[in-house]
């Protein structure tokens, strides 16, 4: 099985990760749906909601907490959405469960994940480096 998540977890393939623990990672979306888009995933490979264990499941959500944190005070955003899909009816494009964080504007509309187009590699450096700053104050 070829999985671009599990490469990223296991640092065999480029990621602009914010944060990692033993079962948890956090790296940006490359093509983000707003600055600072960003997925969380369980460093075991899980291919959806049915099949991740249930304590690796709580730590995906206790790192989420933590990196919304960050983010809030890193960006300041006016709202922040929590997003995962579930098989590819429901938009499911890579098969390793993921949980994407969304930071969100008043007045800039809503574009699923999925639909947008490749970020600028240094804007996602420069915001990678800001949540970072946030997570390690
Ligand atoms: P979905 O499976 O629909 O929840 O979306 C998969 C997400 O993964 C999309 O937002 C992609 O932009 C993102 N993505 C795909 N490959 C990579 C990668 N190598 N690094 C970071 N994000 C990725
Ligand atoms: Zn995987």
């Amino acid at each position: 099985m070829d999985c671009i998540f599990c490469r990223i977890a296991e640092k065999q393939a480029p990621a602009e990760i914010v944060y990692e623990d033993e079962a948890t990672m956090a790296f940006m979306d490359i093509n983000p749906v707003s600055p600072g888009h960003l997925l969380i995933v369980p460093k075991r490979h899980a291919r959806t909601i049915y099949d991740i264990d249930e304590a690796e499941a709580a730590a995906v959500m206790r790192t989420a907490v933590r990196v919304a944190r960050a983010i809030k005070a890193a960006l300041g955003p006016d709202g922040l959405n929590l997003h995962q899909s579930n098989e590819r009816a429901a938009g499911q494009a890579v098969f390793h469960l993921h949980l994407h964080l969304i930071p969100r504007w008043a007045g800039r509309p809503w574009t699923a994940p999925g639909q947008a187009r490749a970020g600028d590699p240094m804007a996602i450096r420069e915001t990678a480096a800001r949540i970072r700053a946030s997570l390690q104050a």
